[in-house]
This record gives structure tokens, sequence and C-alpha cells, in this order.
């Protein structure tokens, strides 16, 4: 990866690149103000509290150009004052403070030429001000603290009776403490900035976060599924997005009980339990019961997510009663015969499977019927086959009004239809048969268009046999007989 190699920081600490210096200087415009009027107070103040010092020389050839000096000063500083107030920009104040140096330089120069302890304190007090107290850029305030240094210097040594040795010792120490202060200047440069950057930083990243938050926020209002969250130990609700609301209504997520109201006892505690013990999204399926009273199947799928420190219990709820509705056409379709509604063939054998198992193990009597209704071929011959359907849409009614609950009808060919008759012992099935066969009789006695008669065959499931074929084979053989002696007969084959 390539490295941006342009460095931060130019040499006097300010950001190398021009655009962020001035980002960063009009950022601070209103404190470098407030910094550099108090900069003039300071001057006229101490300069004020000087002119007090200055009265010992009164008398003498330095007291006039020194109260001059001083006016001098303290009159720059007050015009410095007013006009800080009119900058509006980092230039137009450095400008005026550059401006104020020009007489305010040459004023220290002559205040520090008496050969005093103080003087010479002055002059290397006096760099610290333009490195480290003027709002300077850092090579103005090398130019005007290397300028200043000198001036007074050369002044306070014009008039020196010291030794050559100790004017030298007064100039290397200058010297220093002007390199020292650069130093100083550029390492607070550098500080002052890192940390304006690393607000600014803060500042865009809070911003980024709370951006990030929003569009969370908008996203997982605008899930197309009811997703709720829920505190982890409590259940309370933290919060529900714009489905949810739809969904459950107002009342039912106004306290936790009656949201697990909605749900069947035990299952919304037990899936936030799985999700507190950290367990794969559960998906279970259960019937929901809205405070409306509507009645919903749901897909129900919870995790855990982390939250301000403590976890919360995130649930999905997806509606899929439409697709339950749906799976249970389907099934009644393939289960049911499309003509007479009864159970087709293949659902007949498959809950005489479920019937036999349950037999079997609370050891009752399970009876089977083979019916088939007499010349069935003579009504589609000479009714039509409309006629023929119609009658065995008939049959399947009489059926179904005389059979009890836990009884199995279907149809099983075309006009063969088998019963299956749950704890029935032979001779109540013979009995039940004569009932249906003389229904059929009976329905059909007035009929213009001539009788309708049926034949059954009886048989039960013996001990030990394993499905009902072979009972319903002994029926179907039962059945044979009654047509073989002259049909609308039940035969018994057990
Ligand atoms: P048997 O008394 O010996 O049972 O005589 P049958 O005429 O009833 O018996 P057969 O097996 O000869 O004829 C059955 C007829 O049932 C033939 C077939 O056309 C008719 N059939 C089968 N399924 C349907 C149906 O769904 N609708 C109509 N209308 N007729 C059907
Ligand atoms: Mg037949
Ligand atoms: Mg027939």
């Amino acid at each position: 990866m390539e490295r941006n190699r342009t460095p931060l920081f130019a040499l006097g600490g300010e950001f190398a690149q021009p655009e962020t210096e001035a980002e960063y200087l009009g950022a601070r415009l209103p404190e470098t103000l407030r910094h550099a009027r108090l900069t003039f107070i300071l001057a006229v103040v101490a300069n004020l509290l000087f002119v007090v010092s200055d009265w010992r020389f009164l008398g003498q050839p330095h007291f006039v150009p020194a109260i001059v000096s001083r006016a001098v000063i303290i009159a720059c500083s007050l015009a410095g004052l007013v006009l800080a107030q009119r900058c509006r920009d980092v230039r137009g104040l450095v400008r005026l403070c550059l401006v104020w140096c020009v007489p305010v330089l040459p004023a220290c120069a002559v205040l520090v030429s008496p050969q005093t302890e103080a003087a010479l304190a002055i002059i290397f007090l006096l760099p610290v001000i333009l490195y480290l107290v003027m709002p300077l850029p850092f090579r103005w305030a090398v130019a005007t603290g290397v300028l200043c240094s000198a001036a007074c210097l050369g002044s306070y040594l014009a008039n020196a009776t010291a030794v050559t040795g100790s004017r030298l010792a007064i100039v290397l120490a200058l010297f220093t403490a002007n390199a020292v202060l650069a130093l100083v200047l550029v390492h607070l440069n550098r500080l002052q900035r890192l940390a304006w950057a690393a607000g600014r930083a803060e500042q865009e990243a809070n911003r980024e976060l709370s951006e990030h938050r929003g569009i969370l926020q908008a996203l997982l209002r605008a899930v197309p599924a009811p997703l709720v969250i829920l505190a982890y130990g409590s259940g309370r609700l933290i919060q529900a997005n714009d489905a949810a609301w739809t969904y459950f209504g107002r009342t039912a997520l106004a306290s936790p009980e009656d949201f697990a109201r909605c749900f069947p006892p035990g299952v919304l505690d037990r899936l936030v339990a799985a999700a507190q013990a950290d367990e794969a999204a559960a998906g279970q399926e259960c019937a929901l019961t809205l405070p409306d009273g509507r009645r919903r199947e749901a897909l129900l799928a919870t995790g855990a997510a982390p939250l301000r420190g403590d976890k919360a219990v995130l649930l999905v709820v997806v509606d899929i009663t439409s697709r339950k509705e749906m799976e249970q056409r389907l099934e009644r379709l393939a289960n049911t015969d499309p003509l007479t509604g009864l159970a087709n063939r293949a659902s007949f054998f498959a809950r005489a499977a479920e019937e036999l198992l349950r037999t079997r193990r609370y050891r009752r009597p399970l009876a089977v019927l083979m019916i088939d209704i007499d010349h069935f071929k003579r009504i589609n011959d000479t009714r039509g086959h409309e006629a023929g359907d119609r009658a065995l849409r008939e049959f399947a009614d009489l059926c179904r009004e005389i059979v009890r609950e836990p009884d199995v009808v279907g149809r099983i060919g075309g006009e063969e239809f088998a019963l299956l008759l749950p704890e029935t012992p032979c001779d109540n099935a013979v009995a039940l048969a004569d009932r249906l066969r003389a229904a059929v009789e009976r329905l059909h006695a007035t009929d213009p268009a001539g009788p309708l008669t049926v034949s059954i065959g009886v048989s039960e499931v013996r001990t030990g046999e394993a499905s009902v074929e072979p009972a319903l084979a002994r029926a179907d053989a039962a059945l044979y007989t009654a047509k073989g002696s002259g049909r609308n007969r039940v035969e018994l084959h057990c």
C-alpha cells in the first residue's frame, strides 16, 4: 500500500496544507482575537505601572525618552485594542500586530538603554512576549523576536561599560533564548494543532455515528416484518418497528403481560430463554391471538443483541397465515375426492393405517365396510353421466349423515366406497350397514328414474393383522357374495 508521504506539519509547527491551516486559524479566530486584546491591555497596564518605576530617572537624560517610549507603547496598545475589535480575519489581526511592533520595538529598545539589571531582565522577557504571547505566525514571531532582541541588545550595549567577555555572554544567552523560544513555539504550534485536529476528528466521528444511528433506526423502522426488541431480563418492550405497531396494535405492546398474551402460554418465555442462552435464532410456528381477537399463524425467530452494555432480545414475526391456509387447502385437495368431498383412496388408507395403530394399542375392535352401488352403469347409460354424479354425491351425503364422528368414509373407486368403523364389533357394523342400505333404498324408492340400491360387505380387523387390507379383502369378498345373492344386501365375512 502506498503511504502518504506529505508531512502533516510545516517547519514552524503549522499545518503543511494551507487549506487545513486556514481552516484551523479561522476556527480559532474568536479565541485569537480575545488573546490579542488581552495582550494589548496587559501592555497598557504594565507600561502604566512602569511609568511609576521610571520616575527614579527624573532629572536624568533617560527620563524624557523613557516617558515618551512608555507613552508610545501605551498609545499603540490602546489603538491596537480598538482596532482589534474591527478585525474580521487572521490576516488583519497579524497585520495589526506587526504594525503595532513597528513603533513599539524601537520604544522598547529605548527603554532598555540604561545599564540596569531590570533592563537586562526585560531584554530577555520581550522575546518571550513576541514568541509566545503575541498571536503571530511562526516566521513573524521569529522575525520580530530576533529584531527586538537585536534592537534592545544594541541599545543596551551601546552605553555598556562591561568587559567584552560579558557582552559576548549576553549576546550568546539572548541568541540561545531566541532559539529555545523558537523551538517552544514550534512545539506549542504542533500541540495546539494536534488537539484541534483530534477534536475535529472526534466531532466528525460523532456526527458519522449519529448519522449511522439515524440510518439504522430508519432501517429498523422500515423492516417489513414486525420486529420487537425486548429487555433481557424483564421482557420490557424497548422498541418496536412500524410493522410491529400495525400488526400487534398499541394495546398489545402496552405492557409485557399484554404482549405475552398474544402468544400461546409459555411460547414467548421459551423463545426469550433460547435467545438469552445464545441459541441459534429459533424458528417456531405458532398461532397468535391478537388483542382484537384475530387469530394469525406466525413464524417466530429470536436472537440476542448487545444493547448499551446489556443484551436485548430481538423477536421477528413473520405472518404465515395465508401460507398456512394455502397449505391446508392443498392438503384438503390432495386428500379429498373432488366429486363427493369424501376421503379419497390414498387418504382413506392413510387414516386406516393410523386407526389400526390406535386400535391395536388399546385392543379395540375395528370394522370395515365395502360398499358398491348396484347397476350403477345403468344410471349413466339411461339418465346420463350428470345424473350418475348427482347420485354419487347424494350417496356421500347419506353416508355423512349416518356415520359417527370417528368413522372414516372413503371413495376408493368409481362407485365403490369403504367405511372404517373404530370401536365397532361386527354385529354393530352389520346393523349400521343395513341402516345405510335401507336409507339408500328409501331415498330412491320414489325416484321417477327408478330405484337405486347398494350391496355391502362387512368384516373386521383380526388380532395380529398388521394392516387393514386383509379385512378389506374379506369385506370385498362378502360384497361379491351380496352381489351374487341378488344385490341390495349386506353380507358379513369375519
Ligand atoms: P354392479 O351392480 O355389478 O356393480 O354393476 P355396476 O354397473 O354398478 O358396475 P360396473 O363396474 O359395471 O360399472 C360401474 C360404472 O360406474 C362404470 C362407470 O362408468 C361408472 N362410474 C365410475 N365412476 C363414475 C363417476 O365418477 N361418475 C359417473 N357418473 N359414473 C361413474
Ligand atoms: Mg363396481
Ligand atoms: Mg356397481
